[in-house]
């Protein structure tokens, strides 16, 4: 059956996890002797038999049937957070690889299912660089992905630019995915819990995105393409406050990287965003207003959230059909770099 009106969709920060990151984990949570952490708190609930964590080591079954009932055509993959982030830097180097080649093999078995982000540790800034250069050149993978702070650092960090340079040099769209909020910070979001995704994720998640820009990464690296999700983090909502204190604080003697554009001109040419788990028409429409129809893209966000409901959200979104389309699988095959099917 060959419908010519068929949206070809492809999510864009569907999750996975591979057993040698859950028995690390398992580790990371046993020893745990710090205070309250956000992730190690969900880590736990994940450890301890969640329906979640089938559905992330499950990759070829149920995944495809779910994909399939829904008209999903690709999942664009990402080793689920927060990644290799919270292993010490020789483990994380190590279950990076072999969660990097179960990517490939998978893709290798389903090339028209599956496209995907290579995971690395930033906890080793030249050792990630090597690893993103073998996904990317040898294991052709479509990016990668890093699950905001490390040890409670930013890509801002001058340390961690050798990363960007190298994601910027080999086209790779670093897809900045959330983490919890850094330990520091928790006591604050702890009363009602507030830490995860309800908030926590998107105010680090957004802090990260914005210390990018105001740091000067793209005036450095331009050509580098960060993506958010969650309809962006809450970045563009602010792009007047930010643009105007940006500029105004400077009177009171705020000391900020010199910018060569304004904060809100990085966002719009450097970044592109999902919708990954926001199925709501306002903020679509407020970012496809704001962002343009090329830079918004469609995500689930499996198996955190429920397909169905995401892609029926999708499928009657009153939109004019091409911006449907880019929305739904055009910009990730573009900015994924993501084969189009041989043609029937
Ligand atoms: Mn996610």
């Amino acid at each position: 059956m060959t419908d010519t009106n068929a949206l070809r969709i492809i999510p864009a920060e569907e999750a996975f996890a591979v057993p040698e990151q859950m028995a690390e984990m398992r580790k990371v949570v046993e020893n745990w002797s710090g205070g309250y952490d956000p992730d190690i708190f969900l880590w736990e609930k994940m450890l301890s038999g969640s329906p979640l964590t089938r559905r992330l080591l499950d990759l070829d079954g149920e995944r495809i049937q779910i994909m399939d009932e829904a008209g999903i055509a690709m999942q664009l993959l990402s080793l689920t957070s927060t990644g290799v982030q919270m292993f010490d830097p020789d483990t994380a180097v190590a279950v990076a690889e072999v969660a990097n080649d179960r990517l490939a093999e998978l893709i290798g078995r389903f090339p028209t299912r599956f496209a995907g982000l290579a995971t690395v540790a930033p906890q080793d800034p030249a050792r990630a660089v090597k690893e993103l250069e073998r996904s990317i050149n040898t294991l052709g993978l479509n990016g990668l992905v890093i699950n905001s702070h490390t040890n409670g650092e930013y890509l801002s960090d001058r340390k961690y630019w050798p990363i960007l340079e190298a994601a910027a040099e080999l086209g790779a769209p670093l897809y900045i995915h959330p983490r919890s909020p850094t330990p520091l910070m928790a006591p604050a979001y702890r009363e009602d819990h507030l830490e995860h995704a309800i908030w926590g994720y998107q105010a680090e998640t957004g802090l990260h995105g914005l210390r990018l820009i105001t740091s000067g990464v793209f005036d450095a690296f331009p050509k580098l393409k960060v993506i958010l999700g969650h309809m962006g983090e809450g970045i563009p909502y602010w792009f007047y406050r930010i643009d105007w204190m940006h500029d105004m604080t400077k009177s009171l003697d705020m000391v900020r990287a010199e910018l060569q554009m304004k904060p809100s001109d990085y966002f719009r040419r450097n970044f592109a965003i999902t919708t990954s788990g926001v199925n709501w028409d306002p903020p679509l429409k407020y970012n496809l207003d704001v962002l343009g129809a090329d830079n918004v893209m469609f995500a689930v966000d499996y198996p955190y959230q429920e397909t169905h409901e995401s892609v029926n959200w999708l499928r009657a979104l009153d939109l004019p059909a091409d911006v449907k389309a880019k929305l739904a699988g055009g910009n990730a095959e573009r900015i994924f770099k993501i084969k189009a099917p041989a043609a029937a």
